[in-house]
């Protein structure tokens, strides 16, 4: 089953990822590696490594795996970053990133989701993911600043006290638009500044929150 699994996995990275044009070697290695089964409920296990999101109850959901290497490749994370997560979900962005970057904190608005995470990432070693549970759209200023923040739920803009939470040479990437619709954008810190570019349409579930929309 763990070899079907494994094999599973090399295929959703070449089909879906690589030959979509996802080139980051980190990004590839560590999809390659994450047990994406681990991270939806078991009874939908089967359908793990298919090309689309999937429900993880409470309404939310574990992104397509195309988009979380997207997304994952806009932050260019490297082995030593700190990178802040809104939206923690199933934690399977978060175990991605794990595998990359030296530690990664991963806010979530609801506890029961959170506290599956928080299974799902013990049951895969990734003691560098911390979930905390709260309103991500403020941001963790506690740990600030973050090489990268990324926000895996639908935004109106982006929250503004994330700007300030950004290292100098940080990127930040975000979903961001209506409740249905929304432009994945990265921004890139430099100095006071930020460099904006738009990867294209994405859809998320929203950003529920104080600098997103309303419950
Ligand atoms: N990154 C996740 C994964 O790998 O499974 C998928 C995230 S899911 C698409 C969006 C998540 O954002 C949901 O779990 C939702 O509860 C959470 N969320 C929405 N608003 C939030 C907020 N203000 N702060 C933290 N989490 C929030």
């Amino acid at each position: 089953m763990e070899q079907d699994f494994a094999q599973a996995r090399r295929l959703m990275v070449e089909h879906q990822i690589r030959a979509r044009g996802v080139s980051n070697e980190r990004v590839l290695a560590a999809m390659r590696e994450v047990p994406r089964h681990l991270f939806v409920p078991e009874d939908l296990r089967y359908a793990a490594y298919g090309d689309h999101p999937l429900p993880i109850g409470e309404e939310q959901t574990i992104s397509q795996p195309y988009i979380v290497a997207v997304m994952t490749e806009l932050l260019s994370p490297e082995p030593g970053d700190r990178i802040l997560e809104i939206g923690t979900g199933s934690g399977y962005q978060a175990a991605v990133l794990g595998r990359i970057v030296r530690e990664v904190w991963s806010v979530e608005r609801i506890a029961s989701v959170a506290a599956q995470a928080e299974r799902n990432l013990e049951a895969v070693g990734a003691a560098n993911v911390h979930v905390v549970v709260g309103d991500g759209t403020l941001g963790l200023p506690e740990r600030a600043p973050y090489d990268g923040i990324i926000v895996t739920a639908a935004a109106p803009s982006v929250p503004e006290p994330l700007f300030d939470q950004v290292a100098d040479g940080g990127r930040l990437v975000a979903p961001v638009g209506s409740r249905h619709l929304q432009d994945l954008v990265c921004y890139t810190r430099r100095g006071g500044d930020f460099v904006v570019r738009s990867w294209g349409g994405v859809a998320f579930v929203p950003l529920i929150g104080t600098y997103g929309w309303e419950v």
